[in-house]
Order: C-alpha cells, then sequence, then structure tokens
C-alpha cells in the first residue's frame, strides 16, 4: 500500500494503491485561480472568482470522467451527519447544497463524491466486492462525533461488509503541527473508549500534539476493517504548505482540496 503522485496536464494529485475505484486527493497545484487562491481551489464559498472555480472543477471532474454538475458534494459543518445519495443529489456547480453532511455514501456509478480539506483528514472508502463508496470529511469535532461509524454504518445499509472495506486516509495535519489543548486528546480517549496509546504526546509546556489520522485509522480497526487494508498518507498539509492548503498555514486565508472518488 502506497499513497502515488501523479501529474496528469496541469494537474497534481495524489491516489492511494488501497482503492481499486478512480479516486484523488487533489493538490493545490494544477488550477486557474490567482491571489491567494493561487491554484486549484476547489472551495467554492471562499469568495475565489467563480469561473475560476468552475475551471477547476472542470480539470478534476475530467479525471473522474465526470461532468461539473454531475457530482454529489458535501456540505461540511464539522457534524457527524453521513448522507446516502443517488443520481437525484447531483450537485450544479457552485449552487447551494441542500442538505448538511460531512460524509457522502453511494452505490450509483458515474456519481463522484466530493468532499472538502485543507488540514482535516479526508477518508476514501470503497468496498470494491459489494460496490458502495464513501468520500468522508475527518475534522476532529466530526471525528470524535464518530462520523466514520455513521459512514461505515451508511456503507452496510448499502450491502458493504467491513471486512472487504478498504480505506485511504489523505493528506492532512500530520502529528508534528497538530497543536491542541487538553480538550482534543480528552475527546479522542472519550471516543476510543480509552484504546489511545501513542495517538499524542504532552509536551512540558502543557500542550499536545495529537495523530487525529492515526486515530480515525484505529477507529476504522475497531469498526471491522482489516489493518491491510487501511492506508494512511505519510504527508503533512501545513509542512507540505507548498503542495497542500493549509487552513492553520496559511490562517484561514486559503483555497479547499477535496478528495474524490467514483464507481
Ligand atoms: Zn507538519
Amino acid at each position: 500500500m502506497a499513497f502515488i503522485e501523479h501529474k496528469e496536464n496541469e494537474l497534481v494529485y495524489m491516489t492511494s494503491s488501497v482503492l481499486p475505484a478512480r479516486h484523488a486527493f487533489t493538490t493545490r497545484l494544477g488550477g486557474v485561480s490567482t491571489g491567494i487562491f493561487e491554484s486549484l481551489n476547489l472551495g467554492s464559498n471562499r469568495g475565489d472568482d467563480p469561473e475560476a472555480v468552475r475551471e477547476n472543477y472542470r480539470r478534476v471532474c475530467a479525471l473522474m470522467g465526470a461532468d461539473i454538475d454531475g457530482c454529489a458534494v458535501t456540505k461540511q459543518v464539522h457534524g457527524s451527519a453521513v448522507r446516502v445519495v443517488t443520481a437525484a443529489d447531483r450537485h450544479v456547480c457552485l449552487s447551494t447544497v441542500p442538505y448538511e453532511a460531512d460524509g457522502l455514501v453511494t452505490k450509483e456509478r458515474g456519481l463522484p463524491l466530493f468532499c472538502f480539506i485543507a488540514d482535516c483528514t479526508p477518508v476514501l472508502l470503497q468496498d470494491p466486492v459489494n460496490g458502495v463508496i464513501a468520500a468522508v470529511h475527518c475534522g476532529w469535532r466530526s471525528s470524535v462525533a464518530d462520523i466514520l461509524g455513521e459512514a461505515v454504518a451508511a456503507m452496510r445499509s448499502l450491502g458493504a461488509e467491513p471486512e472487504e472495506l478498504c480505506a485511504a486516509l489523505g493528506p492532512a495535519l500530520g502529528r508534528c503541527c497538530f497543536e491542541t489543548d487538553a480538550d482534543v486528546p480528552e475527546a479522542i480517549d472519550a471516543w476510543l473508549k480509552g484504546d489511545t496509546a501513542g495517538l499524542w504526546d504532552r509536551r512540558a509546556d502543557g500542550k499536545y500534539l495529537v495523530d487525529l489520522r492515526a486515530a480515525n485509522a484505529r477507529r476504522l480497526l475497531t469498526l471491522g476493517l482489516r489493518e491491510k487494508h487501511i492506508d494512511v498518507s505519510p504527508e503533512c498539509t501545513r509542512c507540505r504548505h507548498d503542495k497542500y492548503w493549509s487552513h492553520r498555514y496559511t490562517h484561514g486565508q486559503r483555497g479547499s482540496q477535496a478528495a474524490v472518488i467514483v464507481i
């Protein structure tokens, strides 16, 4: 298992060898946005030029073999809601999303699922045997609200089986850069029922350095996924701010990258 970097036309994106489905973790490279959004911004409500965002979507959707108005997108509120989507949920690019959901699940063919990130952990899931996929935005609040538990339950409702599920946890804020107060490790401890050995370091100044991606990988194990079906990106979005959007590095003056998957 490994994350692999691709360059196609101008786009730079990552894939994981654990997922058979077509998918991508985008970077900030290969789009047409300018200024603080240079260059591949896929955030539709951050103040970027709509025509530039549309062109950025065109490039990523072309990779997925889809039209920019033929995808399903999250509307992220740092909650744990996961929505099962169908062709009826196809989103007209840049229009208002009529639901709130930090995760999407489908068994619809040809319907790419998009979630958006800039430090939070993106998780793409696929049951290749039963034909079910998911895209999940795992910020720390969504994580400890057990959005991955909700996502796997939604996938099971469509026929997926945990032992068949493959999961890729993409580029995100690493433990090197996720500095928190005690509230985050305390919430993770409650969520993972104390199974938290090695997930954070406490510094002498009382702050913590937390590995949220590893915490989410551990949750996937307790949900029944096999360890060999879980791939975790080693890249930190803040350390690699030259390649990825990082909310912390830019103090919020930024675009968004996407994780997208389609069957
Ligand atoms: Zn880092």
